[in-house]
C-alpha cells in the first residue's frame, strides 16, 4: 500500500492502492506525533506573518473529504494558533437560487484569499464534479467540460499570486459507519448527524469514482491535490500541518524592506 503523497500530475489515482489508515509506524502517543505537529505549527505561524506583512502572495488551501471525513477537526487542530486577521474560511454548501443562476465558479471566486492572506475552502468548486455528477445534477457533457475550466481557474489564480494545495482527507467506509455511529451515540453530536449522510453513504462507490477522476483531471503543477490518510484523525492532523508548512516555506515569504534606518531615529 502507498501512504499519502501529491497525486503527480498526469499520473491516474487509484484510491484502492491507498491506505486510509496509514500512519507510518507511529502511534498517537509517540513524542514524535507531538513535536512535529507543533513544529509545522510553529513554522506555519511565523511565515504566517511574513506572508501578511509581505502582502505579496496568498495561499488556498482546498479541503475535500466524504462526510465525517474530518474537514471542520482539520481545520480546528491545524490551524489552531494562526492570527486569525490573515485567515479566511470559506464553507460551500447547496448553492442557493443566486449561486446556480451563475457559472459554478462564480461563488467560489469571491472567496479566494487575498495577497497576503491564506484562504481555506472546507468544500469548494470540486462539489460540482463529485456531488453534482452522483446525484445527475447537470447532463455529463457539462461536469466533463468542468476538469479543465477548474484548471483554467486554477492557473489564473496561480499566475496571479495565489498558491493553491487541495487536499483530500481519505477515510475508510468503515471508518465512516463509526463516526456516524459515534454523533447517535453522543447527544452533543447529534446536531452533527444527518440521515442524508446515510443516503450519502449508500453511493460511496460512485463517489469515490468521482473523486479518483477530479483527482486524476485536476491535480495540476498550479494545484495540486494530496490524497491524506485520515482513519487516525491525529496522523491527519499532523501531515496537513506538515503539508501546509513547507508549503508556505517554498513561498519563501519576505518581511518588506524599510525606506529609514531604525538606528538613526530617536523617538522623544
Ligand atoms: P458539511 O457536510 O460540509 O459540514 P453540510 O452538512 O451543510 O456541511 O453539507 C453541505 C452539503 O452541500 C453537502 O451535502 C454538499 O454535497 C452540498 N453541496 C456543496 N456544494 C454543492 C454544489 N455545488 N451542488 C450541490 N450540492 C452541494
Amino acid at each position: 500500500m502507498k501512504h499519502f503523497a501529491m497525486v503527480k500530475p498526469g499520473t491516474r489515482v487509484d484510491l484502492g492502492a491507498i491506505d486510509p489508515d496509514f500512519h507510518e509506524d507511529l502511534s498517537k502517543r509517540d513524542p514524535e506525533v507531538k513535536e512535529r505537529l507543533d513544529g509545522a505549527r510553529d513554522t506555519m505561524r511565523g511565515l504566517q506573518e511574513r506572508l501578511y506583512a509581505e502582502g505579496a502572495q496568498s495561499l488556498l488551501i482546498v479541503l475535500q473529504a466524504m462526510d465525517t471525513g474530518g474537514k471542520d477537526g482539520t481545520i480546528r487542530h491545524v490551524m489552531r494558533g494562526l492570527n486569525p486577521a490573515g485567515v479566511h474560511v470559506a464553507s460551500f454548501k447547496v448553492p442557493t437560487p443566486p449561486e446556480l443562476a451563475h457559472d459554478f465558479l462564480w461563488r467560489v471566486h469571491q472567496h479566494v484569499p487575498c495577497k497576503g492572506q491564506i484562504g481555506v475552502f472546507n468544500r469548494s468548486h470540486y462539489e460540482d464534479v463529485l456531488v453534482v455528477r452522483v446525484h445527475d445534477l447537470v447532463p455529463e457533457e457539462t461536469w466533463r467540460r468542468r476538469y479543465d475550466q477548474i484548471n483554467e481557474f486554477e492557473e489564473l489564480l496561480a499566475e496571479t499570486g495565489t498558491r493553491i494545495i487541495k487536499l483530500f482527507l481519505y477515510i475508510s467506509k468503515d471508518e465512516q459507519k463509526e463516526r456516524l455511529q459515534a454523533r447517535l451515540d453522543n447527544p452533543d453530536k447529534h446536531w452533527k448527524f444527518s440521515v442524508a449522510d446515510l443516503k450519502e453513504r449508500g453511493r460511496w462507490d460512485d463517489y469515490i469514482a468521482a473523486y479518483e477522476d477530479a483527482l486524476t483531471h485536476c491535480s495540476t503543477e498550479a494545484a495540486p491535490w494530496f490524497v491524506i490518510p485520515a482513519n487516525r484523525k491525529w496522523y491527519r492532523n499532523m501531515v496537513v500541518a506538515e503539508i501546509i508548512a513547507e508549503t508556505l516555506r517554498e513561498m519563501d515569504p519576505q518581511f518588506p524592506a524599510v525606506d529609514f534606518d531604525p538606528g538613526q531615529i530617536v523617538i522623544e
